[in-house]
């Protein structure tokens, strides 16, 4: 199995050479050179398999050149060491529940099975790996935890001061060891910018191996698969089509999931729901792709204004927009009406959502809307007390703090402050 750059201008390489190189040397995202469906027999059979198995199967067409089966398997026993449920919340609506791994992410999964990767592939080189991450709000959390004291591997995160919940922030400043936290004056776009850059810094480069952790990284983004099949086979019972809607932000997940539908898993649909950062939902409109600024929503891990991973997307589907249109909808949800969806579901299910679960929650409802004869299950990507500042104004309750984040509460924050790449790259060459 080979990676190729989507921007087909530079060498294929090797799952292994596309976990450390991040992106490709023409700014492209690597893509798999093949997605081969598993046999219908994985499907018909999938509630007799562990989760363990299920992810075993399902990845190791894709890594299976350079990670030995054994490894393989030991890498995902570390990192699918808890629940996956999916949760009823009405008649034929369910949320996957993807918020109990250890910094209550979603992201828990794919940084640590990248960090697993990198730590195995270190082993047999000398030199040391720089992970460069830019976060909107949990990417830092999830990869500092994933990471951390993973020999040599150090770890930068970037995150926009003042934009990140006081919860994630301690969640990647708290850690030490081989995390480093920078904090910038400025946007979320704005440490994505310095993260591209540095990938693009001659200089930089001749002096560190730099790669990257965001969903680009083909060992972060492909693993999310395992929640759609997980959730396939908990669903499956029901004996309806399933419908997924995905709260989107870079479309690493959603991608994930499509890939989970390549690999045979029957899904009716699939919902790519977004808060007022709706350049995909107007691309699905209209056929223009206008990436523009992010904006500040209450669903902060979603405010992202040119989502890395919709390129992916396109090109599984041959940047056919009329076939993608039959598999993905997308929509875009103000936060007066996100406020008023987690009010709702509170008052109906008695059960707590994050804002970015709302946001999943309503794009299955519109879906649904017109579509009724189908089984919804929408992606809770957070735990609620990510967000508990929202939670506490729109809910007017404070749901009990978990003791993976009361372990950090209590920490210092360490942090050094930037302002432009200027100040990264002395950093980094320092
Ligand atoms: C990262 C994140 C998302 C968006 O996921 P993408 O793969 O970037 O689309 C949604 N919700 C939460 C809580 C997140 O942390």
């Amino acid at each position: 199995m080979n990676y190729y750059s989507l921007n087909n201008n530079a060498p294929k390489v090797s799952f292994k050479e596309a976990v450390i190189n991040g992106i490709a040397p023409d700014r492209g995202l690597y893509f798999p050179s093949e997605i081969t469906p598993l046999p219908t027999t994985f499907f018909e059979e999938i509630e007799t398999l562990s989760n363990h198995e299920i992810a075993f199967r399902a990845i190791h067409q894709f890594v299976k050149a350079d990670l030995p089966d054994s490894v393989l398997k030991e890498i995902l026993v570390q990192v699918l060491d808890f629940d996956f449920p999916v949760v009823q919340i009405e008649a034929n609506v369910a949320t996957l529940e993807l918020f109990h791994g250890p910094t209550m992410a979603f992201k828990d999964v794919g940084a640590r099975f990248m960090a697993q990767c990198l730590g195995h592939f270190s082993k047999n080189t000398l030199s040391e790996v720089t992970v460069l991450v830019a976060t909107s709000g949990d990417t830092g959390g999830a990869v500092a935890n994933g990471f951390l004291g993973v020999k040599g591997v150090k770890v930068v995160i970037l995150y926009p001061d003042g934009k990140v919940s006081d919860i994630q922030e301690r969640q990647l400043t708290t850690l030490g060891q081989n995390i480093t936290a920078l904090k910038v004056a400025g946007t979320f776009d704005d440490c994505q910018k310095m993260v591209k850059t540095a990938f693009l810094d001659e200089t930089l480069l001749n002096e560190m191996q730099l790669t990257s952790a965001n969903s680009i990284n083909v060992a972060r983004w492909l693993p999310q698969l395992f929640y759609f099949l997980f959730a396939y086979k908990q669903a499956k019972s029901q004996g309806k089509r399933i419908v997924f809607s995905v709260p989107s932000g870079n479309f690493g997940n959603i991608c994930a999931g499509l890939v989970a539908q390549k690999l045979g898993m029957p899904a009716k649909h699939f919902v790519a729901a977004t808060n007022v950062n709706d350049t995909v939902p107007e691309f699905m409109k209209t056929g223009k792709y206008n990436p523009k600024p992010s904006t500040a929503t209450i669903s902060n891990a979603m405010d992202v204004g040119d989502p890395s991973n919709f390129i992916r997307i396109r090109h599984l589907f041959n940047d056919d927009i009329e076939a993608l249109s039959k598999k993905l909808s997308s929509y875009t949800f103000s936060d007066e009406v996100t406020r008023k969806a987690m009010q709702k579901i509170y008052e109906t299910a008695t059960y707590i959502a994050d804002p970015h679960g709302a946001v999943g929650y309503l794009g299955l409802k519109k879906y649904q809307s017109e579509n009724p004869e189908t089984y919804g299950i929408f992606l809770e990507t957070a735990h609620p007390v990510k967000f508990l500042d929202v939670v506490q104004d729109v809910l007017g309750i404070s749901p009990e703090i978990p003791p993976q984040i009361q372990k950090v509460l209590g920490k210092e924050k360490r942090a050094i402050n930037i302002a432009t790449y200027q100040d990264l790259k002395s950093y980094l060459l320092k």
